[in-house]
């Protein structure tokens, strides 16, 4: 399957349509989800085109996928969620979950992020 530039992700990367930002850095785009499952649920999205966990680690360079996950902590870090804890979980396919086809990580938590 190859990447749909019209998924809605990619529409919030170019910013043809509204989210609630809580970090931008060179490699990532977090926002929270608009149908949150937790007091607090973030979704980070790499900024490049990958449509899965498998797509971003077939492709993705080592400086993004490093980039991604440094920048899941600094959301983590910065939102006060060590102490209470915190779930991170990416859906991989239709079959599993997944509704959006760009690669997301879902930062969920029952602590009310800051
Ligand atoms: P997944 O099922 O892992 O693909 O998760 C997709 C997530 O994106 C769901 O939790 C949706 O609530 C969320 N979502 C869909 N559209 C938007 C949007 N425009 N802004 C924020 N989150 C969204």
């Amino acid at each position: 399957m190859a990447y749909d530039d019209t998924n809605v992700f990619a529409k919030i990367l170019r910013r043809e349509i509204a989210s609630d930002p809580v970090f931008e850095d060179d490699y990532v785009v977090a926002f929270r989800d608009i149908h949150p499952k937790a007091p607090t649920h973030i979704l980070v999205i790499p900024k490049g085109k990958y449509e899965d966990f498998y797509d971003f680690h077939n492709n993705a360079s080592t400086e993004e996928i490093c980039g991604f996950y440094n920048a899941i902590k600094k959301v983590v870090d910065m939102l006060g969620l060590k102490t209470s804890g915190f779930n991170l979980l990416s859906n991989c396919g239709k079959t599993a979950g997944q509704e959006v086809f760009h690669y997301h990580m879902h930062i969920l938590s029952n602590k009310l992020g800051s």
